[in-house]
């Protein structure tokens, strides 16, 4: 099953890849990276990723990886 990692210390907090998931899959977490950034997160590894890279694609800090 695909899904992605999302790297909290290069997240700006921009929330662009939340925004863009087509499945919703990505939320902002609370807590702040050594930056002072809030970092995305997936909201449940459980949840049906596509794979599709949308939000990896869209991430103007490279900070988000696939797995297919
Ligand atoms: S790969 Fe696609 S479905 Fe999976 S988290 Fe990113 S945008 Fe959402
Ligand atoms: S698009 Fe990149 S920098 Fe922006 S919130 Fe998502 S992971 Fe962080």
């Amino acid at each position: 099953m695909p899904t992605i990692t999302i790297d909290r210390e290069l997240c700006k907090g921009c929330e662009l890849c939340v925004y863009f998931c087509p499945k919703k899959l990505i939320r902002m977490d609370p807590g702040f990276n050594s930056r002072g950034a809030h970092f995305s997160c997936l909201r449940d590894p459980e949840q049906q990723c596509s794979g599709c890279a949308i939000c990896a694609k869209i991430c103007p800090d490279v900070a988000i990886e696939v797995w297919r």
